[in-house]
């Protein structure tokens, strides 16, 4: 076999094993590696019925499904500056229920804290949930800080509160540690971007106060959707290097210091006709199909984790 020595080389992102895969589980049948990576950043963002992403294998030790090839950190931060925001032309106050449904889960765990961090926010929808959610009972939240690599939205994040002036950083490392430990760490699909999360966690271990918690969303590997769609499964992508189910996701919390509260499939709403139309691109059939399907937005357990876990203290 030849490596190309333009991508990097992972070993399992959870349990660190090195070649204990269990052979490739899903792939796109061509040799992605050996295509160049201008021609693979062609396909970073969007649905399409032929798409192109790195075989996935599952690890033979802690069955984490992830890349064994990947895109380097300089090829990653190239692909992320720039991006259209995640939103994909879902109405905004759509999304902005979604997001509220999340922070409600997390915040029926334990009362909010001091120092709200976000990575990925976005639009900063799940901020502003939060902190509507903090004023009706008197919002102990002081401190807002984001993490967001895509600098097309920033304007739009320091318009979440004009009184907490959020910080915004593009690197989690670039957020400095202090006395004012994080309370609560949103992560909302971003767990499986990361193309070593178990050091990112260790990261933001390292900025929580004890009893911190912590919210997690990702896409579930196992739901029916990917059963239905095989390798069109639209998650299978190249934004991907990793993706979890129930089991894979409790047992990495586990791993990083994080005991779980709860696991679950999450509500999230859609509207009917832009969820056809998704579907019906990735299938390869005509999209302005989906101008048959009503209009309505409904709540969906579709293809969807939701975690809500506590920093232990040890
Ligand atoms: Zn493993």
């Amino acid at each position: 076999m030849t490596i190309n020595h333009t991508y990097l080389q992972r070993p399992c992102p959870q349990c660190f094993a090195e070649g204990l895969s269990s052979g490739i589980e899903v792939s796109t049948g061509t040799a992605v590696t050996e295509r160049s990576f201008d021609d693979l950043a062609s396909y970073w963002w969007g649905f399409r019925n032929k798409n192109i992403f790195f075989d996935y294998t599952r690890c033979k030790k802690c069955e984490q499904l992830y890349c064994r090839e990947y895109f380097t950190a300089g090829q990653l931060s190239h692909l992320y500056e720039f991006m259209p925001d995640n939103s994909a032309g879902v109405d905004q106050g759509v999304l902005a229920k979604t997001q509220e449904k999340y922070i409600e889960f997390l915040y029926s765990f334990s009362p909010r804290g001091a120092v709200y961090l976000e990575i990925g926010p976005d639009l900063g929808q799940s901020a502003s949930a939060a902190l509507s959610l903090g004023m009706k009972k008197d919002s102990p939240i002081q401190k807002l800080i984001f993490v967001e690599p895509n600098k097309n939205v920033h304007e739009n994040l320091l318009r979440v509160s004009q009184q907490l002036a959020p910080e915004i950083y593009g690197d989690i490392q670039q957020v400095p540690g202090g006395d004012a430990k994080v309370t609560e760490t949103v992560m909302i699909h971003v767990l499986d971007h990361l193309v070593d999360p178990s050091s990112y966690l260790g990261t933001i271990r390292s900025l929580s106060s004890i009893d911190s918690l912590l919210l997690i969303v990702v896409h579930d590997e196992h739901c029916l959707l990917r059963r239905l769609l095989g390798r069109r499964f639209p998650p299978f992508t190249l934004q991907h290097p990793q993706l979890f189910n129930k089991k894979t996701l409790e047992s990495f919390l586990g791993l990083n210091g994080y005991e779980v509260l709860e696991v679950k499939k999450s509500t999230n709403y859609f509207p009917i006709r832009h969820l056809a139309s998704t579907l019906l691109t990735v299938l390869g059939l005509k999209k302005s199909l989906a101008r048959f399907f009503p209009e309505w937005t409904v709540p969906l357990r579709l293809g969807n984790l939701i975690a809500v876990a506590r920093l232990k203290n040890n």
